[in-house]
C-alpha cells in the first residue's frame, strides 16, 4: 500500500445503480464492478457513498483490492471512526452476555452481523482470538482501538491475532505472523455446555474450535443414543458431547493432531465422563473411504454425524459440493437402525438450506429411507444473521429422526 488509509469521510466513492439499489435493498456490500469513481482514495479509507447522481448512501470501507469494494459501516455520516467502533464493540459483547449461556468460549464480533465489516473477535475463556479480513481494520488506529476497548471490557490474558496470510495477499496488505498482541499466554482450557476443551491460540483451525456449532452440539445430544459415529469430528466438538448419552462413539478424522487434542479432551472430561470418556475411539482416515468401508461390512449405528469441511468454495463448486454430501448422507443413512438418530451439516455458504434438504430428500429416495425432521438449525446465535446480508448465514444442521 503506497498512502496510508484515511479515516476521513470527506473522501467520495461514487456507486453505479445497481450498486446504489444493492445498498437501499439493505445489503453493505457494493462489488468492485459497480464502482463509477474513486479518485485518490488511499485503500482502506473511510468513505462517504454516494449514487451517481451524488445522493449521499452512507459511510464505507473502501477496499482498492477486494471484489468487495465497499462495505458499508452506517447509512449515516460518521464523522469518529474510533468512537463508532467503541460503540459497535460494546454493543456486540453486550449481546452476547444475553443470548450465550453455559460457555466462556463464543463469537464475540462476527463481522458484518456486527455492523463491523471485517473485523471477527472470538473469545476463548481468558484469551481473545482476533482475525483482520480488510485494509481498513488494518489501519492502525483500527488496530488500538480494537485492542484498548476490548482490554478495558473483558481484561483478557491475552490477546492473540490469527493471520490468513491468503486474506492479507488478495487485500494487498504486507504479510504479518500471526501472534501475541498483548498479554503472554497462548493457551487455555474453555467450557461449552458443561465439557471443557484445550485450546491452543496459535494451532488449530480456524480461530481454534468451532463455536458456531455450540448450540447443535447440545441439541444433537439431546436424541444421541446407543452406538454413534462422529465424522469429521476434529477436535471432539459432538463426539465428546454425544459420550455421555451414548454406548460408544466411534469419531474419525483425517488430521492427526485434531485427532491427538480430541484424545486430550477425552481426558480432561474423565470426571464427567467416568468410563463413557473411555468409550470413544478416535480414528485417523479418510471420511469417504471409511464409510464406504463400513457400509459394505454391515457397520449399524444409532446415531451418525456428519460434519465435513466446505465442500463448495465458490458457487462454481455447488454440483460437485453436493454430489459429494449426497454420498456422505446416502452412506450414513443406509448404516443408520431404525429410530437412528442422523445430524448432518454444511457449512457451506453457497449450498442454500433449500439445495441442502433437497439433496437429503435425494439421498433418503435411493436409500430407501424415510427422514422425519426433528430439527432445522443454522449457527449458533452469538453467529448473528443479517437478513439482508444472506452472506451471513452459512451453517446448515439438520437433525433427522431415520426409519
Ligand atoms: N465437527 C467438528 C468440525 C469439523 S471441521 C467440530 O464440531 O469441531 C471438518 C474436519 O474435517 C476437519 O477436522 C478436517 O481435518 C476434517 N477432514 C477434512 N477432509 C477430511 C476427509 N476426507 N476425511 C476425514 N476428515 C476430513
Amino acid at each position: 500500500m503506497s498512502k496510508p488509509p484515511a479515516l476521513r469521510p470527506d473522501l467520495v466513492v461514487k456507486v453505479s445503480p445497481r450498486g446504489a439499489s444493492r445498498l437501499k435493498d439493505g445489503h453493505v456490500w457494493v462489488y468492485r464492478s459497480d464502482i463509477v469513481s474513486a479518485n485518490e482514495v488511499p485503500p482502506g479509507s473511510l468513505v462517504t457513498v454516494t449514487d451517481h447522481r451524488g445522493q449521499v448512501l452512507g459511510t464505507a470501507l473502501y477496499s482498492s483490492s477486494s471484489q468487495i469494494a465497499i462495505r458499508l459501516v452506517s447509512r449515516e455520516p460518521v464523522a469518529d471512526f474510533p468512537a463508532l467502533l467503541r460503540q459497535r464493540i460494546a454493543e456486540a459483547i453486550a449481546y452476547r452476555e444475553k443470548i450465550v449461556h453455559d460457555s466462556n468460549a463464543y463469537r464475540i464480533i462476527f463481522s458484518e452481523a456486527d455492523f463491523l465489516p471485517g473485523l471477527i473477535v472470538d473469545r476463548y475463556n481468558d484469551i481473545l482470538s482476533m482475525q483482520i479480513l480488510t485494509q481498513a481494520m488494518d489501519a492502525e488506529i483500527v488496530r488500538e482501538t480494537l485492542i484498548s476497548e476490548l482490554t478495558e471490557r473483558l481484561h483478557p490474558s491475552a490477546i492473540v491475532e490469527r493471520v490468513d496470510p491468503r486474506v492479507r495477499q488478495l487485500e494487498e496488505l504486507l504479510p504479518r505472523p500471526s501472534g501475541l498482541e498483548t498479554g503472554e499466554r497462548t493457551s487455555t482450557i474453555f467450557t461449552m455446555n458443561g465439557i471443557q476443551f484445550h485450546f491452543d491460540a496459535l494451532a488449530g483451525q480456524k480461530t481454534g474450535a468451532f463455536l458456531d456449532q455450540r448450540e447443535n452440539y447440545a441439541a444433537a445430544a439431546q436424541y444421541a443414543h446407543g452406538e454413534a459415529l462422529d465424522v469429521f469430528c476434529y477436535q471432539g466438538g459432538f463426539a465428546l458431547h454425544l459420550a455421555p448419552r451414548c454406548s460408544h462413539v466411534t469419531a474419525v478424522d483425517s488430521s492427526r493432531p485434531a485427532l491427538e487434542v480430541a484424545d486430550q479432551n477425552a481426558a480432561l472430561n474423565h470426571a464427567q465422563l467416568g468410563d463413557r470418556g473411555k468409550e470413544i475411539e478416535w480414528i485417523e482416515a479418510n471420511a469417504f473411504d471409511l464409510l464406504k468401508d463400513y457400509a459394505s461390512s454391515g457397520h449399524g449405528y444409532d446415531t451418525i454425524v456428519l460434519d465435513p469441511p466446505a465442500f463448495a468454495k465458490s458457487k462454481r463448486d455447488l454440483d460437485a459440493a453436493l454430489r459429494g454430501y449426497k454420498e456422505l448422507n446416502l452412506r450414513a443413512l443406509k448404516m443408520l437402525r431404525p429410530g437412528g438418530i442422523l445430524v448432518t451439516c454444511s457449512c457451506s455458504y453457497h449450498v442454500s438450506q433449500a439445495d441442502f434438504l433437497k439433496m437429503l430428500a435425494d439421498a433418503a429416495r435411493d436409500a430407501h429411507r424415510s427422514v422425519r425432521l426433528t430439527e432445522v438449525r443454522g449457527q449458533s446465535k452469538d453467529h448473528p444473521v443479517l437478513l439482508n446480508i444472506p452472506e451471513t448465514a452459512y451453517l446448515k444442521c439438520v437433525i433427522a429422526i431415520i426409519s
